[in-house]
C-alpha cells in the first residue's frame, strides 16, 4: 500500500511539482496530492530496466502544435488503475536513439490509443497493483509536456531526481518491514516453547533478535537523516541515496528471512505474516534500481565518476 501511495504522491505528483508549469501543478499534481486521483510514473520498458535511458524505445514525435506518442511500459505501479500517468520517452527527431532528448508527458486515463493492462500476478506487495501500459499513436497537446518546453521537460535530470526520491522512500518501507518482523519475532520467542523452555532462551535465537534490533536502529537512523535533510530542503546526494537504498533493502530482506527461520514451520505458513513480510521485502532489492545498480553507482561516485 505504501508503495502504491508513494508512487502516486511522491513520484508522480513529485515529478510534476518539480518540473511542471503552474497550470500543470494545479491541474494534475493537486488531485494526486489530495489523493482524489491515483498516479503512475512510467519509465521501465520490456527491453529497458536498469539501462532505463540507454535502451528506452518509447518515442514522442512532433505533430503540428503537439506530439504523437508510441511505446510500451511494464512493471508500472498503479498502472492498471492510474488516472494520471507521467510517461517518460525520447524525442524522435530522426537521430540516433541513444542521443535523443528525454521528455516526459502527463497522460489521463482513457485517452485514445492508451491501454492500461490488468494487474500482473507477483510474489509480494499485493496491495500495490503493477501493470503494463501500451501507447499507440496517442496524440497530446503541448500542455501535457512537463514544463511545456523540450528543454525543461523533466528530461534525464528530472527522471534522475525522481530516482533519488524513490530510493529515499525505500528506507522508510524497509523500516516498517523490520519493525514488524522484530515485534512478531520477540513475541514468538517468548511464547514458543521447545525443550521445555521458550525459544528466546536459546542463544542462537537471541543472536537473531539482537541482529534484527541493530538493523532496525541503523535503518531508523537513516530514515531520520533523510527526514532532517528534507526538512532543511537539502536533497540527498544521488550516491548517498543509493547507499541508503542498498543497505536498507538488504537489511530488510535479511531480517525478514531470519524472522521466517525463527518461526520455524509456522514462519513458512501465511497465517503468521512473516512469510508475507519476506515476500514484500524482496522487491526492495529490485525496484527503484537493483542492488547491483546501486552498488555500481556508489562505487562510480567514490571513484569520481557521475
Ligand atoms: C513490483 C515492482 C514495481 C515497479 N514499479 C515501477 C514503476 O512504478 N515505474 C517504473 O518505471 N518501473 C517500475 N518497476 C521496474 C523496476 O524499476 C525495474 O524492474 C528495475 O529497475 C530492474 O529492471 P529490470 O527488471 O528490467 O531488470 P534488468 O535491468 O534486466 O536486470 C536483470 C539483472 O541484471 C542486473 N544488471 C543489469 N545491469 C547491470 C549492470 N550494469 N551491472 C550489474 N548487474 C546488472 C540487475 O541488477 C538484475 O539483477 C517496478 C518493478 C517491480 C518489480
Amino acid at each position: 500500500m505504501v508503495t502504491a501511495m508513494g508512487v502516486s504522491v511522491g513520484l508522480t505528483a513529485g515529478a510534476i511539482m518539480a518540473k511542471g508549469t503552474i497550470r500543470q501543478k494545479e491541474r494534475w499534481a493537486a488531485p494526486l496530492l489530495t489523493m482524489e486521483k491515483i498516479g503512475s510514473w512510467a519509465i521501465t520498458e520490456p527491453g529497458s530496466g536498469s539501462d532505463a535511458f540507454g535502451s528506452m524505445m518509447a518515442t514522442a514525435k512532433r505533430k503540428g502544435d503537439g506530439y504523437v506518442l508510441n511505446g510500451s511500459k511494464t512493471f508500472i505501479t498503479n498502472g492498471p488503475f492510474a488516472d494520471t500517468i507521467v510517461f517518460i520517452c525520447k524525442l524522435d527527431e530522426g537521430n540516433d536513439p541513444r542521443e535523443r532528448k528525454v521528455v516526459s508527458f502527463i497522460l489521463d486515463k482513457g485517452m485514445p490509443g492508451l491501454t492500461q493492462s490488468k494487474p500482473l500476478r507477483k510474489m509480494g506487495m499485493h496491495s500495490s497493483p503493477t501493470g503494463q501500459l501500451f501507447l499507440e499513436d496517442v496524440l497530446v497537446e503541448k500542455e501535457r509536456l512537463i514544463g511545456e518546453s523540450e528543454e525543461a521537460a523533466g528530461g534525464r535530470s528530472g527522471a534522475k531526481a525522481t530516482f533519488g526520491t524513490e530510493r529515499s522512500g525505500v528506507a522508510a518501507m524497509a523500516l516498517g518491514i523490520v519493525e514488524q518482523c522484530l515485534e512478531k519475532s520477540i513475541d514468538y520467542a517468548k511464547t514458543r516453547v521447545q525443550f521445555g523452555r521458550p525459544i528466546g532462551e536459546f542463544q542462537l535465537i537471541q543472536l537473531k533478535l539482537a541482529k534484527m534490533e541493530v538493523a532496525r536502529m541503523n535503518i531508523q537512523n537513516i530514515v531520520f537523516r533523510q527526514i532532517e535533510m528534507s526538512a532543511q530542503k537539502k536533497p540527498m546526494p544521488f550516491a548517498a541515496a543509493s547507499a541508503c537504498k542498498l543497505y536498507t533493502a538488504q537489511a530488510a530482506m535479511e531480517v525478514a528471512l531470519e524472522a521466517v527461520q525463527l518461526f520455524g514451520g509456522n514462519g513458512y505458513m501465511a497465517e503468521y505474516q512473516v512469510e508475507q513480510l519476506c515476500r514484500d521485502a524482496k522487491v526492495l532489492q529490485i525496484y527503484a534500481g537493483t542492488d547491483e545498480i546501486q552498488t555500481s553507482q556508489i562505487a562510480r561516485s567514490l571513484l569520481g565518476g557521475a
